[in-house]
């Protein structure tokens, strides 16, 4: 008969699912799979996870990094977890187990350590299965991250909502601006706040905060004022087209001047944008993943009243048409020499399809000698599907070049030159 296996001293990793956002980040992330989600929580699988710690830091909130002394036979399995609406308090560890101590068997005693070892390595050097940058450009500046958080969220101010799509298009997305009246909340282009829609789901909790990307830039839609512009699009439909009014994104939507909204954040420590005079910045968005290129826009149009701006923008923008693509009027007003702009459309009667992945081929000459320079930053911004297609164009512009992509791929990635946000 089979002894029974000792109980040992488990550093189980959790998802604090009061302060998680929802965002996948962590389940794109986890190299070998062991996140996963239902409609409440985000979890870890304890039968999985290895503790490699690669989806410790693209979190943007910091609530995947809970480490809970357990013993192995009473770890919380997967339902236990999908059920919390709090981290549960710590387990009551026998004595002489406790603080690393090891039991008495001999294979217990080396998951100990394994474990030990794990809470003390550190975060560099982890395996990134990302296809983008874990770190910022090295010019990028220091943002803040996290000062408001679940337990002091922060109230702002609508003073301003409206359209910037076609009013006669399906595609109802808005420009709102919050302020922030005299509470500090240093944001950087390219982070993003997390809003809290009022009300409870359907088990009676109080809705999750969702994430918005800033699309203005650090020093405000208007500069001093303590304001931020967001570019929040109405959610009709699920991913499959199947009706869903969306929660947040319908509040947000509907707010009227002065009504108030509850925040969190700043989050976002990557998608920075460089702050060299010389930095030349390819974007690559649709929707309203062009929030965050408009506030780098806006940034270097700043700067450069100011020649404090020398580099090369280029923008891929896609949407169905015209009228669907928000702030096409301000986007066209804009001086060609300032910004080389280059519009995908797919459904415009007349024309022919394009998507951004066939633009950025056609303008092979330009964009290979920018992703050659180390002054170049590349953004890319907007829904999940266009990660694989914006790849495989840029890394088509490099190889017809006869150059090897790989190489310049990984230098991209090390030295935090190409950037993702998809959503
Ligand atoms: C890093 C990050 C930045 C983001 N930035 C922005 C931004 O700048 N502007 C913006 O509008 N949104 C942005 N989002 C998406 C945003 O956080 C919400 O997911 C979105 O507004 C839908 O929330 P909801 O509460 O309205 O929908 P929910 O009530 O959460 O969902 C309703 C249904 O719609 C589906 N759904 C959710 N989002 C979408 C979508 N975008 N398109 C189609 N179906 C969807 C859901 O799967 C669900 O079935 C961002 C997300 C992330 C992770
Ligand atoms: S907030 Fe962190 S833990 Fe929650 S889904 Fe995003 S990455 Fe995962
Ligand atoms: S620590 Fe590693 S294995 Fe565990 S959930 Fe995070 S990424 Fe996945």
């Amino acid at each position: 008969m089979n002894a029974p296996i000792p109980s040992r001293v488990l550093n189980q990793h959790l998802i604090d699912p009061e302060i998680c956002i929802r965002c996948n980040t962590c389940e794109e992330t986890c190299p070998i799979d062991a996140i996963t989600h239902d409609a409440n929580n985000y979890v870890v699988d304890p039968g999985i996870c290895n503790h490699c710690m690669a989806c410790v830091p693209p979190c943007p909130t910091g609530a995947i990094d809970n480490w809970l002394k357990v013993l192995s036979d009473q770890a919380y399995s997967m339902q236990d977890q999908f059920g919390w609406d709090v981290l549960p308090a710590a387990q009551d560890i026998p004595d002489g187990m406790a603080g690393g101590e090891t039991p008495a068997d001999p294979q217990a005693e080396e998951a100990v350590q394994a474990d030990a070892l794990d809470e003390i390595s550190p975060l560099e050097g982890m395996p990134s299965t990302a296809a983008g940058s874990s770190i910022p450009p090295w010019s990028a500046a220091h943002p803040y991250v996290n000062l408001y958080t679940h337990k002091n969220p922060v109230t702002a101010t609508v003073v301003g909502n409206y359209r910037v799509t076609g009013d006669d298009t399906e595609s109802d997305i808005r420009h709102i601006v919050l302020d922030f009246g005299t509470t500090s909340f240093p944001v950087l282009e390219g982070q993003s706040i997390a809003i809290f829609p009022p009300g409870t789901d359907g088990a009676g909790r109080p809705h999750h905060a969702r994430q918005y990307s800033i699309a203005s830039p650090r020093d405000g839609e208007r500069p001093r004022y303590n304001n931020l512009s967001l570019t929040v699009k109405r959610v009709t439909t699920d991913y499959d087209g199947k009706d869903a009014a969306g929660v947040c994104s319908n509040y947000l939507c509907d707010l009227k001047k002065n009504d108030t909204v509850k925040i969190i954040g700043p989050f976002g420590n990557t998608f920075l944008m460089p702050n060299q005079a010389d930095a030349n910045i390819i974007m690559i968005c649709t929707g309203t993943g062009s929030a965050p290129m408009r506030a780098m826009t806006e940034r270097c149009r700043r700067l450069l009243k100011e020649d404090a701006f020398k580099g090369r923008l280029m923008l891929f923008f896609g949407a169905r048409t015209e009228r669907e693509l928000p702030y096409f009027g301000p986007l066209m007003n804009l001086p060609k020499d300032f910004i080389d702009i280059n519009l995908a459309l797919s459904r415009e009667q007349g024309r022919p399809k394009r998507y951004v992945q066939d633009l950025i081929r056609e303008r092979a000459a330009d964009v290979l000698p920018l992703l050659e320079s180390e002054s170049t930053c590349i953004y890319v911004c907007g829904l999940k599907g266009m990660e694989d297609g914006v790849l495989q164009a840029l890394e088509a512009v490099v190889s017809d070049a006869g150059r090897p992509w790989a190489e310049l791929h990984a230098q991209l990635k090390s030295q935090g030159r190409l950037h993702f946000e998809t959503y």
